[in-house]
């Protein structure tokens, strides 16, 4: 072989192109799905978090495994039910030596980074580049660390992670490796503060109520009587705007003149109205809803600029784009907001995913997922082995199958496990476990012994649990089983006893 060839085929091999796809992870906080218009949304558009279903595909049957913020970032990061990665509820110290998919896929040569909230206590491992909040943050003015170090910030905190992101893609990115940036947005989180481009959205506008508004829990067992997360009674002056403390104020002078200008003139027409009982609570749903939604739309605005980023730099047709949020959330169903509980609002979260070549444009999936799927799924697209310790599957079938039909000839799961552990804290949800099929869902409030069991095709809502009907006996006795076998295959602890007894 002439000796200019060899040298070629050594060249080559000792530098292939590394064409493994970029990943681009957004996910807010607190985003329910009901409040994204590919999943039917009745309140709100958001076009640019479609477009990346439209483009890409959408997870219908999207859950976590505990449905509250820093256990829910946890599993995520590491393919792991709550027990496992040691942050089962808020107030846990997240140990970064364990694996994760971004401290992976940097040691497999990606270029990794995250901007936006982390929310785990302990600093980030695993990124070349990180610039964080600090614990919740703030809507305006939010200080933050970068790579260890506080620095101040000024504006509003959707906008400015945004232009961080951007910033990041268009003058920090090692053109030479893939990338994995990880955009967390702190908004729709409490206490829901719109930024400066939607402070007047909706103005004049009825929002649709939810059919459950007005739920009285007659048809559950005790558990949801227990909990301090109703619109009625749980909202605080600062929720609903009518007091602002400093520490929320941090804003420039335009901002707070825009601010007053959009509050104090709602604020100054509740003097003349006198509001109570169901009148009040439809008022507290409005001005929360509202608020809540015109977070979204910031939300949206940067999922458009992100892509647009894209776009423009060509890295579009070579990087996955993921839309998720850390779990689901109440927007007025069941009289509530915040999250916590197994019924379908907060225990479902949005899940939508472009990957150009890959997914079939327009493909939407009723097969059932988790949280803790999505770390093996980019390990799998980066083409790194997933760590055994990874109890979430690698999503990669359903991704590449052009139909549900086609994954369910090779296997996939029929049913999920839930735990949930915060009852001490805010708002006071029993701890509870439970199961879901496509069908059916049990749910076990683990330290009251009530079960709830609904027929989830008969009852979407979840009003009337049919756990003592004498027709549904053999579908609860199937589904403790079930239930039984999914906590020892998770390791969660726990009885193994039958719930039922019989
Ligand atoms: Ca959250």
């Amino acid at each position: 072989m002439p000796s200019t060839i060899v040298l070629a085929c050594l060249l080559l091999a000792a530098s292939p192109p590394d064409d493994r796809p970029n990943i681009l992870f957004i996910m807010s906080d607190d985003h329910a799905w009901q409040a994204i218009s590919q999943y039917g949304a009745d309140r709100n558009q958001t076009p640019n978090i479609d477009r990346i279903g439209l483009e890409g595909m959408v997870f219908d049957r999207h859950f976590v495994e505990n449905s509250i913020c820093a256990p829910s970032r946890a599993a995520i990061l590491t393919g792991t039910f709550s027990h496992l990665h040691g942050v089962p509820t808020n107030a846990e110290k997240f140990d970064g030596s364990q694996p994760t998919f971004p401290a992976l896929a940097q040691d497999a040569g990606y270029q990794t980074a995250l901007i936006g909230k982390w929310h785990l206590k302990s600093e980030p491992v695993g990124f070349d580049h990180y610039q964080r909040l600090i614990g919740q943050g703030l809507y305006y003015g939010s200080p933050m660390i970068r790579n260890g170090e506080r620095i101040e910030t000024e504006g509003y905190i959707t906008d400015l992670i945004t232009d961080l992101s951007v910033e990041w893609l268009e003058t920090q990115r090692d053109p030479d490796r893939p990338f994995m940036l990880m955009v967390q947005h702190k908004a729709p989180h409490r206490e829901w503060m719109p930024g400066p481009d939607h402070l007047h959205d909706f103005e004049g506008v009825d929002l649709p109520e939810p059919a459950t508004l007005f739920d009285d829990y007659g048809g559950r067992t005790n558990a949801s009587n227990l909990q301090e997360m109703t619109i009625r009674e749980h909202l605080r002056p600062v929720d609903l705007k009518l007091e602002m403390p400093e520490w929320m104020m941090k804003m420039s002078e335009a901002d707070r003149a825009a601010w007053d200008a959009a509050y104090q003139p709602k604020n100054a027409a509740l003097e003349s109205l006198e509001l109570e009982g169901d009148d009040l609570i439809r008022w507290k749903y409005q001005r929360y809803a509202k608020d809540y939604l015109r977070c979204i739309a910031s939300v949206d605005d940067s999922v458009g600029a992100l892509l647009a980023a894209l776009d423009e730099s060509g890295l579009a047709d070579n990087t996955i784009v993921v839309y998720t949020s850390d779990q689901g959330w109440y927007l007025g169903e069941h009289g509530w907001y915040d999250k916590r509980w197994m019924y379908e609002e907060s225990f479902r979260t949005p899940l939508l995913i472009r990957w150009p070549g890959v997914i079939e444009p327009g493909r939407r999936t009723e097969l059932l997922s988790q949280n803790i799927d999505l770390a093996p799924t980019f390990l799998a697209a980066a083409n790194v082995p997933v760590p055994d310790r990874m109890q979430g599957e690698s999503l990669m079938p359903l991704l590449k199958a052009s139909s549900d039909e086609s994954v369910e000839d090779i296997g996939w799961r029929d049913a999920l496990y839930y735990r949930y552990y915060e009852s001490e804290g805010p708002h006071k949800v029993p701890k509870h476990e439970g199961v879901r099929t496509r069908r059916y869902k049990l749910i076990h409030f683990t330290d009251l012994e009530l079960v709830e069991l609904y027929d989830l095709d008969l009852d979407p809502d979840e009003l009337n649990s049919v756990a003592d009907a004498v027709d549904y006996a053999s579908v609860r006795a199937r589904l403790e089983d079930l239930l039984v076998e999914l906590r020892a295959q998770s390791q969660s602890p726990g009885r193994t006893v039958r719930l039922s007894g019989s």
